[in-house]
């Protein structure tokens, strides 16, 4: 984890905190008043989401660009906008499944006709709290199973995306009553208060740091938490699969948002006489694909200067230690205007180093040299267990031992990153990468009761268990 994770600078939250305060009562006792919405009113919401996140769609491509000083508008239309409207559809489609009692078994013998079910019950008044890096996919993103199983929510953006929050507050504002779901802005002081709230259910998305302070003022008023935290997710090259195909994949993840993505690759584990051959390869990519990449609107801004700062503090603290570092844009330097920041390598750091203790979160991929696909296993499962992992093979085999030798929250075979982007397939960490799952039914099921509800029927021994007990010797 971060050992200098930056701090945005304190910010009389005063207001926010009456606000907050005030919109959790409310939300409260609307929920006490109406504590179970049918589904038809649940699509409703569903639906008021999609048209509210294509009806923003110009506003939410700028305002991301703002707080980010450089964004590729393409890819906020496609994540933050499209991808969230998906979502939102998908669950639409499946709520009637996804609320339908679910009948459970009952031992005839004992319980004679009586019926088994879990119900999903809303649980009541969830929060939310977004990080910088998604800023609408990460609250919008869980508004949609929040919602979808009956919820009321509270939202608060990161203080880092300034832009973004003030848009989400106004988006949210004009589409939802503020008893179903509002946002409130503020700093450091209101994300505390935040967390000290009697949430029937508390979602946090961040660093791991920050996830054990949510996690402890979560437990004073046992709170149930989901935790989407990060850490550094590998990508196992396998002697097979040092190639081009595997590089643009790597790469290609890398680049987008600069790195600044919870499941981009953190470091690659390549086989040691396949060092040169992934450099050449790397280097061949950046060249021919995105050679002027710093230069264009594609390069993500790093989110505000102290975040480069740190990002250029790993690199010459690597640099003195007397790493390789390969320039994959040699001829680039860091804009401090824009904070765009060039990709890096770093081959073979030794373990102590920050960019092997720390998530790197931007644009340095450390490349680690391995012996045996057992010796990369072996590493993965030194560390803390990943977000994400990637493993690239040619042979199934290969790959399937690293899947069941290693634990992470997601994993793709030959790719990267994909796993986020299913709806269906839900999505979170195990360990210090998080806790607890939202997209799709996961999502669904986590922001839900499970009820089990017991109704009886005839021909049952139930009454057996009711004193006086007789004597066993005749019972049995
Ligand atoms: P951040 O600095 O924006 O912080 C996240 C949220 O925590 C903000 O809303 C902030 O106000 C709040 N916060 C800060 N201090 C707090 C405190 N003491 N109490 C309560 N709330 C507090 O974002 P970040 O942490 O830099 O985000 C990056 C991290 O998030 C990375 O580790 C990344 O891997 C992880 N991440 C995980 C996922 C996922 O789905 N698992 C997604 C995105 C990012």
């Amino acid at each position: 984890t971060a050992t200098h994770r930056p701090i945005a600078p304190a910010t009389d939250d005063t207001r926010a905190i009456a606000e907050l305060h005030d919109s959790f009562a409310r939300q409260q006792a609307a929920f006490a008043k109406d504590p179970y919405p049918t589904c038809a009113e649940r699509q409703d919401h569903l639906g008021a989401i999609a048209a509210m996140m294509l009806s923003n769609r110009e506003r939410i491509r700028r305002a991301v660009s703002q707080d980010f000083s450089v964004h590729p508008e393409l890819f906020t239309d496609l994540v933050e906008v499209l991808g969230v409207v998906g979502r939102a559809v998908y669950a639409a489609e499946q709520l009637p499944t996804w609320m339908a009692p679910e009948t459970r078994f009952t031992d005839p013998g004992l319980y004679g006709s009586a019926q088994a079910a879990i119900r999903y019950q809303p649980k009541g008044v969830v929060g939310n709290i977004v990080p910088w890096n998604f800023p609408f996919d990460l609250s919008v993103g869980p508004l949609v199973e929040m919602l979808a199983a009956g919820n009321r929510v509270i939202l608060k953006p990161s203080e880092f995306t300034p832009a973004c929050g003030e848009l989400l507050k106004e988006m949210i504002a004009a589409t939802f009553d503020a008893d179903r779901v509002t946002v409130v802005t503020g700093g450091v002081e209101l994300a505390r208060e935040f967390s000290r709230q009697r949430w029937d259910h508390l979602l946090y998305t961040g660093n791991p740091e920050v996830g054990r302070l949510i996690a402890v003022e979560a437990a004073k008023n046992l709170v149930p938490v989901t935790l989407e935290l990060g850490g550094k997710c590998p990508a196992i090259l396998a002697e097979d699969s040092v190639d081009a195909a595997s590089v643009e994949q790597v790469l290609g993840t890398k680049l987008i948002k600069n790195g600044q993505m919870c499941i981009s690759v953190d470091y690659c584990l390549v086989p040691r006489e396949g060092l040169g051959d992934f450099v050449r390869l790397a280097e061949a990519h950046m060249a021919e694909h995105a050679p002027k990449f710093t230069e264009t609107g594609d390069c993500t801004g790093i989110i505000t200067e102290r975040h480069l700062d740190r990002l250029i503090d790993l690199l010459d603290e690597a640099r003195a230690a007397g790493c390789t570092i390969v320039e994959l844009q040699p001829a680039a330097k860091v804009d401090r205007a824009s904070r765009r920041m060039p990709l890096s390598l770093v081959l073979d750091p030794a373990d102590d180093l920050g960019v092997m203790r720390e998530e790197i979160f931007g644009p340095i991929l450390v490349v680690k040299p391995y012996d045996t696909i057992d010796d990369a296993i072996t590493h993965v499962n030194a560390g803390e267990k990943p977000l994400g992992l990637y493993v690239f093979a040619k042979d199934a085999a290969v790959a399937d031992r690293v899947l069941t030798r290693t634990s992470s929250g997601g994993a793709c075979v030959n790719t990267c990153a994909v796993q986020g982007a299913l709806p269906a397939l839900g999505f979170g960490g195990v360990g210090t990468s998080g806790s607890g799952r939202h997209h799709g039914i996961e999502g669904f099921r986590e922001f839900s009761n499970p009820r089990g509800v017991v109704t009886r029927g005839e021909g049952d021994l139930i009454a057996a268990l009711y004193p006086p007990y007789g004597d066993i010797a005749q019972a049995v």
